[in-house]
C-alpha cells in the first residue's frame, strides 16, 4: 500500500508500505477512506520535534473495517468506523473516568501511519466507534475531523468550561482553536472572541459562531479580552497553540476563577509559579481524550446539526501529501485532507 513517511524536516514520501496485517486478536485493520495533516505533524516538519530515522505519519482515520482479531466484539467487517489517535481499551478505571488518552493499556500503534491507504488499529473494540450505516460521501471530511481535531477542540472546550452565561477566548486559530469555536457555541457560550490575524480563518471562525476577534496577541491581546469583559477577563479560555506565549497569553486573558483548557502540545513551556499562584484561575488539559465525545460528535455530524469538515480548505490525494505538509507550514492552508 502507499503511505507517507517523515524522512527528515521538510522531506515527506509517498511511497510502498508493508500492508498492515492482524498481530494481535484485539487489532482491526481498516482502509481509509480520507486522512489527513494535523497541525502536530508540523513540529516534526519543522524540525522542532526530533525523529528517530524515518517515520511514517499520520494520526487521523475514517474508513472501513476490513479484517478483526478473534477477540473483537464490538466492529464488523464492512463498518464504517472513527477512531482516535491513541488506542485505548474503554474499560480501564481512567476510560470510565473519561480520559482514554491516559488509558492504563493505551497504545500509541493508531498515532502513526495513519496517511496511508491501511491502517492497524489496536484494541479496537475500545478505540473504534462506528457510525450508524455507511456515511453519505460528504459526511467523510467531517467525520475525519472528528478523529482529532474536533475532538481536541471539543475537549479544550470542556475543560475551560465553556457554557451558557460566559465568555470564552481561543487562542489559536489553526483547525482545533477554529473548532473549539464551534464546541464553545454548542456547548452554549454566550460570546466567543477568536485571537486571529488572517482574514480566512477570522470568517471560518465566525461562521461557527465565533462573536468577536481580536488581532493583537500577547499582553496587547489579554489587554482586548480585559477591555471586552470590564476589566475582568474571559470565563474561559482555549489554548490551542502549545508555546510559551500563547499560555501565558492563555492564563492572563482567563479572570480569577476561571479555566484554561490547554491543548496545543507543549513545547519548552515553563509556568511562572508565583503568578499561576497568584492568578487563581484552573488549568487543565493535554491530550484530548477523543474517545469520549465520539458517540455524540458522530451524532451530531450525522444528523447533519455540526459542519466542523468546513475546516479542510485545502483537498489533495494522498501522493500529494508533501504539497499538503508545505500549505500548511506556510500557513496557506488551514487542513489539509488527503484523499486516499
Ligand atoms: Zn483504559
Amino acid at each position: 500500500m502507499r503511505g507517507t513517511v517523515l524522512y527528515a524536516p521538510g522531506d515527506v514520501r509517498v511511497e510502498d508500505r508493508p500492508d498492515p496485517t492482524i498481530e494481535q486478536p484485539t487489532d482491526a485493520v481498516i482502509r481509509l477512506a480520507a486522512t489527513c495533516v494535523c497541525g502536530s505533524d508540523l513540529w516534526p516538519y519543522r524540525g522542532i520535534e526530533a525523529i528517530d530515522g524515518p517515520s511514517p505519519m499520520g494520526h487521523e482515520y475514517v474508513g472501513v473495517v476490513e479484517d478483526v482479531g478473534s477477540e473483537v466484539r464490538n466492529v464488523q467487517p464492512g463498518q464504517f468506523v472513527v477512531g482516535s489517535f491513541f488506542a485505548s481499551d474503554n474499560t480501564c478505571e481512567i476510560c470510565r473516568a473519561g480520559y482514554q488518552t491516559h488509558c492504563v493499556n493505551r497504545q500509541p500503534g493508531a498515532a502513526t501511519g495513519g496517511q496511508a491507504e491501511r491502517l492497524r488499529v489496536p484494541l479496537a473494540d475500545g478505540t473504534l466507534v462506528p457510525t450508524p450505516g455507511m456515511p453519505d460521501a460528504d459526511l467523510v471530511p467531517s467525520l475525519l475531523a472528528a478523529s482529532d481535531v474536533l475532538g481536541t477542540g471539543w475537549f479544550a472546550a470542556v475543560a475551560a468550561e465553556a457554557g451558557p452565561g460566559r465568555t470564552v477566548a481561543v487562542v489559536g486559530d489553526g483547525a482545533v482553536g477554529l473548532l473549539g469555536v464551534l464546541a464553545a457555541k454548542q456547548l452554549g457560550a454566550e460570546r466567543i472572541v477568536i485571537f486571529s490575524r488572517h482574514e480566512s480563518r477570522q470568517k471560518l471562525a465566525l461562521e461557527f459562531g465565533a462573536t468577536d476577534v481580536v488581532v493583537e496577541r500577547g499582553d496587547e491581546g489579554v489587554a482586548r479580552i480585559k477591555d471586552l469583559t470590564g476589566g475582568l477577563g474571559a470565563h474561559s479560555v482555549i489554548e490551542a497553540v502549545g508555546t510559551q506565549e500563547s499560555m501565558m497569553q492563555a492564563i492572563r486573558a482567563t479572570r480569577a476563577g476561571g479555566h484554561v483548557g490547554y491543548v496545543g502540545v507543549s513545547h519548552d513551556v515553563a509556568l511562572p509559579g508565583e503568578e499561576l499562584f497568584f492568578s487563581g484561575v484552573h488549568l487543565h488539559g493535554g491530550p484530548a481524550p477523543v474517545r469520549r465525545f465520539l458517540p455524540e460528535l458522530i451524532d451530531l455530524i450525522c444528523s447533519r446539526r455540526i459542519d466542523p469538515g468546513k475546516v479542510f480548505d485545502l483537498t489533495l490525494p494522498l501522493e500529494q501529501a508533501a504539497e499538503g505538509y508545505r500549505a500548511m507550514d506556510e500557513r496557506r492552508a488551514i487542513k489539509t485532507l488527503l484523499t486516499v
